[in-house]
């Protein structure tokens, strides 16, 4: 039997030697709202599935979860339309930016995976399909399952989207002429925006993908959320397509599935050990937290956390 790694001494040495290393990352700006954060933010959290929590820095902060919150619209979406879903969407990485159009000419409309943004408004559009009161209901869904019932939508962020999101309505609308979105854009996109806008700490992150590490159960407040089977295949596609054009170099250095969005945060996943969060603003080139990345890196060798 192996020892639990004294997760809080290792964060502090990381930090600590990261603390040198510059920071090359830029905040995101193309959505206005984001670019207000201090860009010196720095939080990691970490749960096991026998419920130990290890923290560090700003880890109790709330922030925009932004792409993040995708593997709980997938998660909704595949409980209720099952492999029906993969009519839709893809599960190969794109090796494309996040809001690229570029394979969706050629593909004809069906996005690569349900993580890149093409992707993401695909199963948003199934959700409006299939829910009664979809920002609600999503919600709801996401608090349940969880057992945070604080979380909430920013209307702030929701606001700052809706009036720069030119790519995400070029894409709904491309993706609307290939008969691939089924209901009226703005509905979808609504839902899409709220999504993003999404705001939780490092804290919060890790009970609510706590499920992904334990078999589809939630640990803490023993809720099955989704089969095992699901749980699989939501993690694979986390480890191939959860960093845009980055997944290979993700995959690469921690060995773990993990989900990245652009205010900044990653989640990763240690299936049958734990999940970790790490929070640092600033982007690399490819839209995921250049220091988070490096932060994963260190911690995931240091404590020799991988699922090879
Ligand atoms: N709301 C962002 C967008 O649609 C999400 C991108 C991300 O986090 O990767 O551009």
């Amino acid at each position: 039997m192996t020892n639990t790694p004294d997760y809080q001494q290792v964060f502090q040495e990381v930090a600590a030697h990261l603390k040198n290393v510059d920071d090359c990352g830029k905040v995101a700006s193309y959505i206005p709202e984001l670019s207000k954060i201090d860009p010196n933010k720095l939080g990691i959290h970490l749960t096991t599935t026998k419920q130990e929590h290890y923290a560090f820095g700003d880890y109790d902060e709330t922030f925009s979860i932004q792409s993040i919150a995708k593997v709980f619209s997938l998660t909704l979406a595949l409980k209720i339309v099952g492999k029906d879903m993969w009519n839709r969407v893809g599960v190969e990485p794109s090796g494309s930016p996040f809001n690229s159009l570029v394979q969706l000419e050629y593909e004809k409309g069906i996005p690569r995976n349900p993580f890149i943004n093409a992707g993401a408004i695909v199963v948003c559009d199934i959700l409006v399909s299939h829910l009664h009161n979809p920002k609600h209901d999503l919600l709801e869904f996401i608090r349940s399952s969880s057992g945070l019932a604080h979380i909430n939508y920013s209307p702030k962020l929701v606001e700052s989207e809706k009036n720069t999101g030119y790519r995400n309505y070029a894409v709904a609308n491309f993706m609307k002429d290939f008969g691939n979105i089924h209901n009226d854009v703005e509905t979808v996109l609504d839902l899409y925006f709220h999504l993003c806008s999404i705001e939780m700490s490092c804290k919060d992150l890790t009970q609510a993908f706590l499920f992904l590490a334990a078999g589809g159960v939630n640990p803490i407040t023993n809720n099955t959320i989704i089969s095992r089977e699901r749980t699989k295949r939501i993690n694979s596609i986390m480890l191939m397509c959860g960093f845009y054009d980055e997944a290979g170099e993700f995959a690469f250095k921690t060995g773990l599935p993990g989900k990245s969005g652009v205010g900044g945060g990653i989640v990763a996943v240690h299936p049958g050990e734990f999940c970790i969060a790490v929070w640092s603003p600033k982007l690399n080139s490819r839209g995921n937290s250049y220091m988070g990345m490096r932060l994963l890196e260190a911690i995931t060798t240091k404590t020799k956390s991988s699922i090879f």
